[in-house]
């Protein structure tokens, strides 16, 4: 697990931007520094609706960006759950995921909990990812 990455103050968001090779300017320090506060999957609006609420000047196209480069250099992770949105995750390490279809909440699935799929042609299995749609039981919720 990454635990030590979650609840970093900024000098130490700062310097795990460069450890990723990323110069870390103010702005990308406030984005990763919201992305990183716990483990979680936040779409660009998300981010976007948080920093704008103590920080006026973040611009969408400045959140977009820095979220793509983020990705690049494996700060977070992309997650392709819905066609029309991408979501973040700030828990790079390898796990799957359950989405709630009435909440669109994304839930983490242990890595453990799925095994490799037996496939009947000769390959080299890079990465499993699934995605479990469902709705949470209320008294799970
Ligand atoms: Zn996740």
């Amino acid at each position: 697990m990454h635990r030590g990455i979650y609840g970093k103050n900024k000098r130490e968001i700062a310097e795990l931007l460069k450890e990723h090779g990323i110069n870390p300017t103010t702005q990308r320090v406030e984005i990763a520094a919201c992305l990183l506060a716990c483990p979680q999957h936040l779409s660009a609006e998300d981010v976007l609706g948080r920093l704008n609420h103590e920080y006026e000047q973040v611009s969408q196209a400045t959140v977009y960006n820095t979220l793509r480069l983020f990705v690049r250099q494996g700060v977070i992770r992309e997650l392709a759950i819905s066609p029309d949105r991408i979501y973040y995750d700030s828990n790079t390490s390898f796990h799957h995921h359950f989405v709630d279809v009435e909440t669109g909440r994304i839930h983490d699935i242990p890595a453990e909990s799925v095994q490799t799929p037996v496939v009947n042609f000769e390959a080299e299995i890079h990465e499993v990812s699934v995605l479990v749609r469902g709705r949470l039981n209320q008294a799970e919720a």
